[in-house]
């Protein structure tokens, strides 16, 4: 995964925190269903509704955290500025694949990078050009 250098370690901190929101959140959204099952709801002190709430809401903020981390404030929409955008996206986007414009963007530089890397032998008679892979001498004949 070339690219992942450019993620600053604030917004790969920001991902990790999301992630474990989204962890806590799961387990904790988890567990009232758990204990609804296995316990009588209607017997207990305290409404297990509330831990699925703040389960679902630690989810919902720790996956928006998560996202910023991934992709950015820009990238993610927390900053409306499509310029920044696309650089905080660019390290995300190149790394799983992502927008279609900066793959190619990419292909057409390797493309003219190979074009200008051709390798071509000069005729020992007549010294002109000739491909790499060429036989004879495209001008004169001679065997290369
Ligand atoms: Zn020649």
């Amino acid at each position: 995964m070339k690219h992942t250098k450019d993620i600053s370690s604030g917004r790969k901190t920001l991902y990790y925190v999301g992630m474990g929101m989204v962890g806590i959140g799961f387990i904790l959204f988890m567990s009232t269903f758990v204990m609804v099952i296995f316990f009588d709801p209607f017997s207990m002190s305290y409404n297990p509704m509330g831990n699925a709430i703040i389960g679902f809401i630690m989810i919902a903020i720790g996956g928006f955290i998560q996202q910023v981390g991934a992709r950015g404030a820009a990238g993610s929409g927390v900053i409306l500025d499509p310029k920044k955008a696309r650089e905080d996206l660019h390290p995300y986007t190149s790394a799983f694949g992502g927008m279609v414009s900066d793959v190619l963007d990419e292909v057409k530089d390797s493309d003219r990078t190979s074009q200008k890397e051709v390798i071509k032998i000069r005729c020992p008679q007549c010294s002109s050009l000739n491909d790499e892979d060429a036989r004879f001498c495209k001008s004169c004949g001679k065997m290369l």
